[in-house]
């Protein structure tokens, strides 16, 4: 409802594709140019619509991989097979191309720069888009919380964000990023409560976690959390469709 509400009060801006580059196989982070954008918090995602030469639109939402900067909206799209909206864009729209855009939407699932409580990221597939937002904010803001990503990913070919994530593993101090592999390697596994036990925070720290990806991993890392005796009302997820 407060989704509604918001995304209500918003006009659609027209957005130029600027820039864009390969994730991996099947994603691609894309660059627009949006005159007049407000600027936005890390969390929060915007409405794609495709409008095709007979009038018919298709809308579809997506986190924002990147802090605000001025005009630039960057996202990060994964193919679905058969989908309608994302094989599109990241296959065929081109540089120079128009999509419109609205935006920012989300109030909830976000992280501001002020804050100081140690921070816990749980992505699943392309659901470490908008936790990426977070760690480039982090960075930004010379904000010195310190940070852990769990990733859970396929393979090491399908991280998205890979050389950056390397390199700020290493740079960043204060962030911590361990990957789960789900067919990779001889303990490629689903996420576990082990996994979240070992390399999330205690409760007792009270961390702020951030929990996304597709509909049945959240469900199943929040349980966790929560088993784990993390406060549900710490624990804030987005789920970006059908697991
Ligand atoms: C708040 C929010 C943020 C999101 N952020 C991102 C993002 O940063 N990057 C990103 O790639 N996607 C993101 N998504 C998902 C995105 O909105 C679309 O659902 C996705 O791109 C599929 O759209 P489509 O038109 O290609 O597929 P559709 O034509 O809508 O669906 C085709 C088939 O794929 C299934 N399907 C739909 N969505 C998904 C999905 N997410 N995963 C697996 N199967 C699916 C459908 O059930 C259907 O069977 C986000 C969703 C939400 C709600």
């Amino acid at each position: 409802m407060a989704r509604a509400a918001v995304s209500g009060r918003l006009s659609w801006r027209t957005a130029t594709l600027v820039e864009a580059r390969a994730e991996n196989a099947s994603a691609r982070t894309l660059v627009f140019d949006v005159p007049g954008w407000p600027g936005h918090l890390a969390g929060q995602h915007v409405d794609v619509r495709l409008t095709a030469d007979d009038g018919y639109t298709a809308q579809r939402s997506y986190s924002m991989s990147a802090p605000a900067d001025g005009a630039r909206v960057e996202i990060t799209v994964q193919t679905v097979a058969d989908g309608e909206v994302s094989p599109y864009l990241v296959d065929v729209l081109a540089v120079g191309d128009a999509v419109e855009l609205r935006g920012p939407i989300g109030g909830w699932f976000v992280w501001r720069p002020e804050q100081l409580d140690p921070v816990l990221l749980v992505a699943g597939g392309s659901g470490v888009v908008p936790l990426m937002a977070m760690i480039r904010a982090r960075r930004k803001h010379h904000n010195r919380s310190v940070f852990r990503l769990i990733y859970s990913v396929r393979t090491p070919d399908d991280v998205y964000y890979a050389d950056e994530l390397r390199r700020r593993a290493r740079d960043d101090h204060g962030l911590e990023v361990t990957f789960v592999y789900t067919r990779f390697g001889e303990d490629a596994h689903r996420i576990s409560v082990a996994d979240v036990n070992t390399h999330g925070w205690p409760p007792e720290l009270e961390p702020a976690c951030f929990v996304c990806g597709p509909t049945g991993f959240v469900e199943t890392v929040a349980d966790i959390l929560v088993a784990l005796g993390h406060d549900p009302r710490r624990v804030r997820t987005e789920r970006f469709g059908p697991s």
